[in-house]
């Protein structure tokens, strides 16, 4: 398998640390709101590379964080506590909102064939309560290990600590910023505006480890006690330990979106030097973003991502959704607009009508498409060449069962439902024409009929009198 590595600056060969083997920690939800669409393209992405590695015969390890404290609402540190806000909003405690939110990602992913983190189809009756065993820890359950990992980091002498907070001093990692190249003053020009809220603070760069109840967060609602006074885990601590706790100290891929780069993963790398003498990632991996038509990220501060049902009640069918997100690599940048969504839809439902003409015996594997499926996938996922593959094998000459046989064999990586029927939803007017038709039919206006046949045309429906009646679908 080959993947864009971001600290190589290119496509490398992903040699695992055990032959056969491929672990993942994939960064995972806030849950303080319904996830919305632009996060649900990085789990589709990320999605895709769990079944190809499954496909390939790898042993996937894989596991998926759930932020559930100590997420501030900017990826600095002195900003407001995202469940704190929420939960007030809600007038319920913050345990309640990220319970209610882990079911809404479990719905999302059901809806949008996204395997549960373990590589299993996520059950209908699971949720938040049952997520752990699917691959999902929760910050909140991992506690009593983030604080020992940071007594690690602080007896090996990374930390200092103010009134307000045990801060990770990135001035003791030489390469704190190889991930961007900037020079740390570079880096620390964002920062700035925070240094006012501690004045002991040494550098604008350093990250809070462990936030002490006091101060501005005299009144936060979830604590714990620790060797640095009661208070809560700071968000990167929180990556560093469930995946280490869980994949090892040496783990494979650690995936997450591009805007992670230079923050989060910045510090979640200088953290595992901090704690173990060196990174535990072999290969960070990154997913472009879904952005909208003037190329500005989707997010939920911005106030311009809408949500998967948002999406849903517009007219699209999940699987647009995924078709879109499935069918771009996950290092292109995505525009989320009608015209996207219409033209996955289409070439959606214009391979799933040949896929159906393909009947319903399953015959054998096609030997040469399946070797160029693979090579595709181990190509840095080379979706475009897997729906290339794919629409030059329904036009081959192999016979149909055969060819559905390979067909579902391809999405057994790519989870569109390919040989679901599907009732295609006619728009109202053709509803109207249809209507007209039928009882022009019965009374033998085969004129009257014929109009409304071409009215149908012309909305761009195509009308065809099977033996279990009339049915219509877009040309
Ligand atoms: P968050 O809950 O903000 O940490 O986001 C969860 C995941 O979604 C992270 O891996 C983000 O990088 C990713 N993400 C957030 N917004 C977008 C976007 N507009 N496009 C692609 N990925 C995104
Ligand atoms: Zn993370």
């Amino acid at each position: 398998m080959k993947l864009y590595s971001t600290l190589d600056r290119k496509i490398v060969d992903i040699i695992p640390n055990k032959e056969g083997e491929m672990s993942i920690y994939s960064c995972g939800p806030t849950v303080y709101f319904r996830m919305h669409i632009g996060n649900i393209r990085a789990y589709v992405n990320w999605d895709i590379l769990h079944r190809a590695l499954l496909y390939l015969g790898y042993d996937v390890k894989r596991i998926m964080n759930i932020t559930d404290v100590g997420h501030m609402t900017s990826d600095e540190d002195f900003g407001e506590e995202k469940f704190d806000i929420q939960a007030s909003k809600e007038g319920v405690q913050p345990i309640d909102i990220a319970n209610k939110y882990i079911n809404t990602v479990l719905d999302d992913f059901r809806t949008l064939n996204i395997l549960a983190p373990n590589g299993q189809v996520i059950p209908e009756e699971l949720t938040y309560e049952g997520v752990r065993e699917y691959g999902w820890p929760r910050a909140t359950e991992y506690i009593e290990q983030m604080i020992e990992i940071i007594r690690k980091i602080e007896s090996n002498g990374y930390t200092y600590e103010t009134e307000q907070a045990l801060y990770f001093d990135v001035t003791k990692i030489p390469d704190y910023t190889i991930f961007t190249g900037q020079r740390l003053e570079e880096k620390e020009e964002g920062v700035r505006e925070e240094v006012g809220v501690d004045p002991n603070k040494k550098n604008p760069a350093d990250f809070v480890l462990w936030m002490k109840k006091v101060g501005k967060y005299a009144n936060h609602i979830m604590s714990w006690q620790s060797p640095w006074g009661e208070g809560f885990p700071g968000w990167h601590i929180e990556c560093t330990t469930m995946s280490t706790a869980i994949l090892g100290k040496d783990f494979d891929i650690h995936t997450g979106g591009i805007d992670h780069i230079p923050v989060h993963h910045t510090n979640e790398r200088a953290q595992n030097i901090g704690a173990f003498g060196h990174d535990a990632v072999k290969y960070w991996i990154h997913n472009e973003w879904l952005v909208t038509k003037d190329d500005a990220k989707l997010s939920k501060s911005e106030g311009n991502a809408s949500d998967l049902p948002g999406y849903l009640s517009l007219g699209y069918d999940p699987m647009d959704i995924r078709y879109l997100f499935a069918s771009i690599n996950y290092r292109t940048r995505i525009q989320m607009s009608k015209e996207a969504l219409d033209g996955a839809r289409n070439a959606r439902l214009s391979i799933k009508r040949k896929v159906q003409e393909l009947g319903d015996t399953v015959g054998n594997v096609i030997p040469e498409y399946i070797d160029r499926f693979k090579i595709e996938l181990e190509n840095n996922l080379n979706v475009s060449g897997v729906f290339a593959l794919l629409n030059e094998l329904l036009k081959s000459s192999n016979n149909k069962e055969d060819t559905l046989a390979t067909v579902l064999e391809f999405d057994k990586v790519l989870g569109l439902d390919l040989n679901i029927e599907e009732e295609e939803d006619i728009n109202q007017e053709v509803e109207e024409y249809a209507k007209q038709r039928d009882v022009a039919r019965e009374n033998k206006d085969y004129t009257k009929a014929d109009e409304c046949r071409k009215m149908i045309e012309d909305a761009g429906y195509i009308v065809m009198d099977t033996p279990e009646g009339t049915k219509y679908r877009r040309k």
